[in-house]
């Protein structure tokens, strides 16, 4: 049985496009253009144009963006093996792959307790001769940027790799020269997914590279068509991990939407921070300016103790939720190694966050019954017996 509130439901996600989606469709498989050509292409400056960027290359996956973009710039001789390169602790594996998968040194951070991204006196703790690298994640789709993180990068000239997968069409304002930058575009180079579950979905897997290198633009391009530069040269060992243009004729399609797609994630966000009022559960920090968090997720955190029957009794009303992540990359298997630190701040979130339905079909509506719900279930687990 579908519960009333389901945490997300990708038909009613993809339900407004619908017809726009089928006839793009029914274009590209009329083209006989079942690799690159102009659909790929329209995507990709479409993107550029959204981020700000001089290139955007469509690719595979968020992954695949990710570890091409690294795998470019040690290609580029920007970073060579064995560097390391500092990331939060608390972000989707992924982020930690593509690093190890570059041949390079993962180094997990803290995170900020306020904004549950990247903290820079962590990171600055964590600075050593062989750090290059930084890839600050603009996870739950908050803007990880700041004048901290900033001059950190500048002092020690490390090159800034953006994980964008959650945060597509967010921009960061910057306090001092009051410029924005969206996001994708603050570093030297992004990356982006479009996941069925991202804000900005495709129907399958897809992802994005964007920068204004076009050095990097152009290996990752190499990269992810076999290492080839012409017909039957291949000076780098590639591999394939090509945008299909069916995937990029959906997003496309998807991305014109993106302004009101990330609209309606903020004004659920907004019903959630009105409506909930227990004190057991503490709220995301609604962010300066609006269009710092375009709320892939809405994550709100409880006593430890509390967390499992607090997701029990909103089940039982008919409201999904989910852990996004239960455990932080350095206690993966796979992370072994990569804290050199104690970490506190990701351990204790781990165990403290709830995922709150943000997504399709979840409506303002939805998210005031909801945080009844919740109110109501919080004011029965905490009281005195
Ligand atoms: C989804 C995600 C990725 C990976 O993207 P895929 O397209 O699933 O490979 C990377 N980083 C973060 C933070 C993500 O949320």
């Amino acid at each position: 049985m579908t519960p009333r509130y389901p945490f997300l439901d990708l038909r009613a996600e993809n339900e407004p496009y619908l017809d726009e989606l089928t006839r793009a469709a029914a274009r590209v498989i009329a083209s006989g253009r079942y690799i690159g050509g102009p659909e790929v292409e329209r995507f990709e400056s479409q993107l550029a144009s959204l981020v700000g960027t001089d290139y955007a290359v469509g690719v595979s996956n968020g992954l695949d963006a990710l570890r091409l973009t690294l795998r470019a710039m040690v290609e580029l001789g920007m970073l060579s093996p064995g560097d390391e390169v500092i990331l939060p602790a608390n972000t989707f594996i992924a982020s930690l792959l593509a690093i190890k998968d570059a041949g390079l040194t993962p180094v997990c951070a803290d995170i900020s307790p306020a904004t549950l991204l990247l903290s820079p006196e962590s990171v600055e703790r964590l600075i050593t001769p062989r750090t290059r690298a930084i890839m600050p994640v603009h996870l739950y789709g908050r803007v990880c940027w700041s004048a901290a993180l900033a001059d950190i990068c500048r002092r020690h000239t490390l090159y800034i790799i953006e994980d964008c997968a959650q945060a597509i069409g967010a921009t960061a304002t910057y306090p001092g020269i009051n410029a924005t930058l969206p996001a994708g575009s603050i570093g030297h180079a992004a990356a982006f997914s479009f996941y069925p579950t991202k804000n900005v979905g495709a129907l399958g897997d897809a992802g994005a590279v964007t920068t204004s290198s076009p050095e990097i633009a152009r290996m990752v391009r190499t990269l992810a068509n076999y290492g080839s530069t012409e017909r039957n040269r291949y000076p780098y060992a590639g591999f394939n991990c090509r945008l299909d243009p069916i995937q990029a004729a959906m997003l496309s399609v998807k991305l014109a939407h993106v302004g009101e797609i990330n609209r309606r994630r903020t004004l659920v966000a907004r019903a959630y921070s009105r409506s909930i009022t227990h004190p057991a559960v503490m709220l995301p920090p609604l962010p300066a300016e609006e269009r710092e968090c375009v709320w892939h997720q809405y994550v709100v955190q409880l006593p430890p103790q509390l967390r499992q029957p607090f997701r029990s009794a909103l089940l039982a009303d008919g409201v999904e939720t989910d852990i996004h992540y239960p455990i932080p990359v350095h206690l993966q298997p796979c992370g072994a190694g990569s804290a050199r630190t104690p970490l506190p701040h990701a351990e204790e979130t781990a165990r403290s966050i709830v995922s709150l339905p943000i997504g399709a079909p979840t409506t303002p509506a939805a998210a005031e019954e909801i945080a009844r719900i919740i109110d109501h279930a919080l004011a029965h687990l905490t009281e005195k017996p």
